[in-house]
């Protein structure tokens, strides 16, 4: 469309003049383990207290050099989102409700107190990396270009006050199938110890901390044997919220959906609200609510609770096959991915990849 063009004209496209080499880049994309291979180049934009957002600019990927008292090393003052390229079978490229990711940065952004980039900066950024790495979007099944984009508080200074100085970069990587053998289930253990995030706090936006503070209790569920950890409601321990990065759905052998309602502390997943769509359009009951851990567990040992899954842009929907805490553990049915489970992730990963009509108009061509 021509606004995106207008929107993609605003970046400086300053190529790299040492691209990969086509047959290094072939390698890379035919077996890319996430986050690991990045692609040529960075969207990148610079914000001033000053000046405002300035610069607007693709450059060569490469290492950034920072002052040693750059304020996000110490603070934390950063915030991150996660999106795809989807490459079709006519050989176009599109991104998923990327309007909805652009949202959540800017709600972010707000939290922590940096500054707010338009969404159609975001949008922009985006598409004027994609098009210049276009050789970079995998075509192989249930592939894609995982997208990245990250703001940081870049300014050297040791004071606890928001950044005067703030770097915003979009970086992308190839990535292949989630699960490479076919869609596996997942074991889940539920922390009883630890929370990621509590009320009034920061659980809501997507920003590094969070993730940092959910590495050890993630640890503890692979100490547990298993495979994620999902994280309980912090004022009554007793809630279920979500996984480090995923949200969580239960469903009920009466056919009805069940998810944890946004209380703050969760972060409203772009899959998670289009799951809720895709389910009620089917014309099946779908409740956002306080889902208490002990039903779960009770639904589990008694039946009533058919199926359980994860979701998030990275695997899109994972089967979860047991749920096990302190005091609990159990295979969710017979263990194996249910049918509503595998139902949704094919009908979403349909329109991403456009096998589908596209009926919500969710998909962006870039
Ligand atoms: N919760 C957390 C904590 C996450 O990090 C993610 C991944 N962004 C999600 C949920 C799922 O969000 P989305 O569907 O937008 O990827």
């Amino acid at each position: 469309p021509e606004e995106l063009e207008d929107l993609v004209a605003l970046f400086d496209v300053r190529g790299t003049d040492e691209p990969t080499p086509d047959a290094e880049r072939e390698e890379a994309l035919a077996s890319p383990r996430f986050g690991t291979v990045f692609t040529d180049h960075m969207a990148r934009v610079s914000w001033r207290q000053e000046d405002g957002w300035l610069d607007r600019r693709v450059e060569k990927y490469g290492p950034l050099q920072l002052d040693p008292a750059t304020a996000v090393l110490h603070y934390a003052q950063e915030i991150f989102e996660g999106m795809k390229a989807y490459k079709h079978a006519d050989g176009s490229v599109w991104t998923f409700r990327p309007e909805s990711n652009a949202a959540r940065f800017a709600r972010s952004a707000h939290r922590l107190a940096l500054p707010a980039l338009t969404v159609d900066d975001f949008i922009g950024s985006i598409a004027a990396l994609v098009r210049t790495d276009l050789a970079w979007v995998p075509d192989g099944e249930d592939s894609s270009l995982y997208l990245r984009p990250f703001m940081f508080a870049s300014e050297p200074f040791l004071g606890v006050r928001p950044a005067a100085q703030v770097e915003y970069l979009c970086i992308a990587s190839p990535v292949g199938p989630y699960f490479a053998g076919g869609v596996k289930p997942v074991s889940i253990w539920v922390s009883q110890d630890y929370h990621r995030a509590g009320p009034g706090g920061t659980g809501d936006a997507k920003c590094g901390g969070n993730y940092a503070a959910s590495l050890l209790p993630q640890t503890e569920a692979q100490q547990n044997g298993c495979d994620q950890v999902c994280f309980l409601d912090a004022t009554t321990n007793s809630y279920l919220e979500e996984l480090g990065g995923m949200n969580i759905f239960v469903v009920m052998d009466d056919g009805t959906v069940h998810t944890p309602e946004l209380t703050g502390s969760i972060l409203e997943g772009v899959t998670r609200s289009s799951i809720l769509r895709l389910v009620a359009d089917h014309g099946r009951e779908v409740v956002e609510r306080k889902i208490p851990l002990e039903e779960v567990v009770a639904g589990l040992a008694d039946g009533s609770v058919r199926e359980i899954f994860a979701c998030g842009t990275a695997a899109v929907v994972t089967p979860v096959g047991r749920l096990a805490g302190g005091t609990f553990d159990h295979t969710v049915a017979d263990g194996e991915p249910g049918e509503l489970t595998m139902a949704v992730r094919t009908e979403l990963t349909d329109i991403q990849y456009g096998r589908a009509q596209d009926r919500h108009g969710w998909m962006r061509r870039l």
